[in-house]
């Protein structure tokens, strides 16, 4: 048994885990984190704050403070009712900094929802894109012309399917289909991503790809151009291309999930976190001063001290919630959660329903500094506090909120932790 001691105990490695880690590393706390793979591995890498609302309308937003606004004075039970627009754009910021001093720089549009093409041929509303990809708003709002390259054995990245279906409003968009050179069978985002390390891989490429140039301005690449290089890559295959080079997410998993991680693996190991990667708290035990914890995995277990901790294990996906028969609770500290009272209601007789389902807004109910509550309303504990996914009153995928959201929240938990930690000194 390794036995550990920290101010913060991290309980999660997805978006929510890795946002508090960092800000509580950044505050001169000790941070031990904990966690599995996390929604942080699946995801595009856009930082969304709200891209629709009202769900049920599916009205899909140009300006997301409005929505918040919005948001807000409708639903007292949403995290953004206790969050203002400082706790959300500060956190960001905090966020965006630290993983572009790591190689991944974010653009947005001065507060406005960019709108980005998907591989799937539609579009989405997003607050922060990675720079490699944000250039995809301007080439669709300018219908500019503009080629998409995919990739014989690359799999669910279809330029065909995306000229099929943007190009009904994009004329000047065009798609070929190209062998990746010196790659071939089944090609995955991160061996296309490595091999683009060597820059006589990026001039092959290049040279494959001049010819279907034609009058193209830009030409749009699976998200593959590297990893924590890509900054680098792209601007070399612009260089190399004469045009300006974006990138489209693919579908998980996607290269930005190996980026992420690989930024988070070098920048919180280099501010001291200890990361216990690919490890669960297995049981947490508090005590008036802190908590106790066991966590591990196959080979390894740990005893950890802490004097605060944040919960950050995300919903069902990240296993923060367990359904059993008649009841859905925590499974970290066994809080309960808020659900709907009858169990036939949490389920609807559409996989892919509409308008969501009931429990897709599970979670902790909390108090305004994000403490999760006893179900008499009382805070769990002092030093407890909860970010992301495992809040309830929200549904993410929905409103397109999941990142700005788990951010949000963790800049707002750790700061009123810091505080609690700093004045019991
Ligand atoms: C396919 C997909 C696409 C997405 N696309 C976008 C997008 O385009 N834009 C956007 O803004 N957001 C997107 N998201 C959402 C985003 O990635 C996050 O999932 C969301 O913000 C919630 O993050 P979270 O950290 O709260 O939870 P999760 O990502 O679910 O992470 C929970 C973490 O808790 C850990 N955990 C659970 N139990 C324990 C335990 N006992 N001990 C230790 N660790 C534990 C899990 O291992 C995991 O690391 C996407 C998510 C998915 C899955």
């Amino acid at each position: 048994m390794i036995e550990l001691k920290c101010d913060v105990m991290v309980i999660g490695a997805g978006h929510a885990g890795m946002a508090a880690a960092l800000f509580a590393a950044q505050r001169g706390l000790s941070v031990v984190q904990a966690g599995t793979t996390g929604g942080i591995d699946f995801g595009s890498g856009f930082i969304d704050v709200l891209g629709v609302h009202p769900v049920a309308e599916k009205r899909e937003l140009d300006e997301p403070w409005q929505g918040v606004a919005s948001l807000r004075a409708e639903s007292s039970e949403h995290p953004y009712a206790r969050l203002n627009r400082d706790d959300i754009t500060d956190g960001i910021n905090a966020f965006t900094d630290f993983l572009t001093a790591q190689g991944l720089a974010f653009q947005g549009n001065e507060g406005r929802n960019l709108r980005l093409p998907t591989p799937a041929g539609t579009t989405k509303r997003t607050y922060l894109a990675p720079a490699t990809m944000a250039p995809g708003a301007t080439a669709l709002r300018e219908k500019a012309p503009c080629l998409i390259v995919s990739f014989d054995g690359l799999k669910g990245f279809s330029g065909r399917q995306l000229t099929e279906t943007l190009g009904k409003n994009w004329p000047a968009l065009r798609s070929a289909i190209i062998t990746f050179p010196g790659l071939d069978g089944e090609l995955y985002p991160e061996h296309m991503a490595n091999a683009l390390a060597d820059p006589a891989r990026r001039k092959a490429l290049a040279e494959t790809v001049r010819p279907h140039l034609g009058d193209a301005r830009y030409a749009g690449f699976p998200a593959m151009l590297g990893v924590l290089d890509c900054a680098e890559v792209t601007r070399h295959m612009e260089e190399l291309l004469g045009v300006t080079v974006f990138e489209i997410p693919t579908l998980p998993p996607p290269i930005m999930g190996v980026r992420l991680r690989a930024a988070f693996d070098r920048g919180l190991h280099g501010l001291g976190v200890r990361t216990l990667s690919q490890k669960t708290v297995m049981t947490a035990r508090p005590s008036p001063d802190g908590f106790r914890f066991r966590a591990g995995g196959a080979r390894e277990e740990y005893a950890i001290s802490a004097r605060a901790a944040v919960l950050a294990t995300g919903r069902f996906f990240g296993k923060g919630i367990r359904q059993q028969t008649h009841d859905m609770r925590e499974t970290v500290f066994d809080l309960p959660v808020a659900r709907p009272a009858d169990p036939d209601d949490w389920y609807d007789d559409v996989f892919f329903s509409q308008n969501g389902h009931p429990a897709d807004r599970c979670g902790v109910l909390f108090d305004d500094d994000f403490r999760p509550l006893n179900d008499d309303g009382t805070p769990f504990h002092h030093r407890l506090h909860a970010a992301g996914a495992i809040l309830s009153g929200h549904d993410w995928i929905r409103e397109k909120s999941g990142t700005g959201l788990a951010v949000g929240t963790a800049w707002k938990a750790v700061n009123t932790l810091a505080k609690s930690l700093g004045e019991a000194g």
